[in-house]
């Protein structure tokens, strides 16, 4: 079943259409992530989904036309968006920052089942439990963003280069957690990622943009068997 699909999406800022015609979908439970040049429009795909920029074209969630929807509503619907440059709380604890991201949740034993499965995936978080958020690093930065994401209960969780503005090794550690939470919840997963060797390593379809348009979809393994891919994507 699909749960999240974009059908001849457009959009703009002011008077600049930015988005000329994006379309891909996500299966439920399924992890597809969006490739593409810097500027290619990635970034305002996600907000497009997440309400925060003027749509026009459909996008439906779990059936629902959430095209002209506000950021709350796609939020209590079940979409959870993580955005680029992270936005956890500098000033609360990694504990604090958790139950922040459940805020819309009542039921309290649920909340506190899911903070240990967080802190189980994620142990650099549990390490750091009572510390503020400013005095983490950036990979626990961006570990802390997924895992306050989660706490939201989501149906889809959507990602915006997790790996940006981090080391190699850090992007790594990063993406192993994205996998556990991944394996372990069976979430679906929305991923823009500028490097494709990580995206590919937890998504299963991928589409490329390219000024505003998807021009590209399929399999990773049709994906990776493609030369301008190769090289545009995955070093050569
Ligand atoms: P990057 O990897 O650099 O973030 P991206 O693929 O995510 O790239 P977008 O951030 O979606 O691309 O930007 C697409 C285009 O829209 C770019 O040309 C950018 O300059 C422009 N743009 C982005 N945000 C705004 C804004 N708030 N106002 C006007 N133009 C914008």
């Amino acid at each position: 079943m699909t749960l999240l699909e974009l059908d001849a999406v457009r959009a703009s800022y002011g008077k600049v259409q930015v988005l000329q015609d994006v379309s891909l979908s996500v299966p439920d439970g399924g992890a597809v992530g969006i490739l593409g040049a810097n500027g290619a429009g990635k970034t305002t795909t996600l907000r497009a989904i997440s309400g925060t920029v003027n749509v026009r074209g459909r996008i439906t969630f779990d059936g629902i036309d959430i095209t002209r929807s506000g950021p709350e509503k796609v939020a209590s619907l079940g979409i959870a968006h993580v955005p680029e440059g992270r936005g956890t709380l500098p000033n609360l604890s990694v504990r604090e920052n958790l139950r922040v991201g459940a805020y819309l949740r009542k039921d309290r034993r649920g909340i506190a089942q899911d903070i240990d499965f967080v802190l189980e995936l994620f142990p650099h978080l549990e390490r750091r439990i009572g510390q503020n958020a400013s005095t983490l690093s950036g990979g626990e930065q961006q570990m802390l963003a997924i895992a306050r994401a989660f706490m939201a209960k989501p149906r889809l969780l959507v990602l915006d280069e997790p790996s940006l503005g981090l080391a190699p090794s850090t992007s790594q550690d990063v993406y192993d957690s994205i996998q556990r939470l991944r394996d372990e919840s069976g979430i679906a997963m929305l991923v823009v990622e500028q490097n494709a060797n990580l995206a590919f390593r937890i998504v299963e379809s991928a589409t490329v943009l390219e000024t505003g348009h998807s021009v590209l979809s399929g399999t990773v393994e049709e994906l990776k068997g493609r030369d301008e891919i190769r090289k545009a994507y995955l070093g050569g």
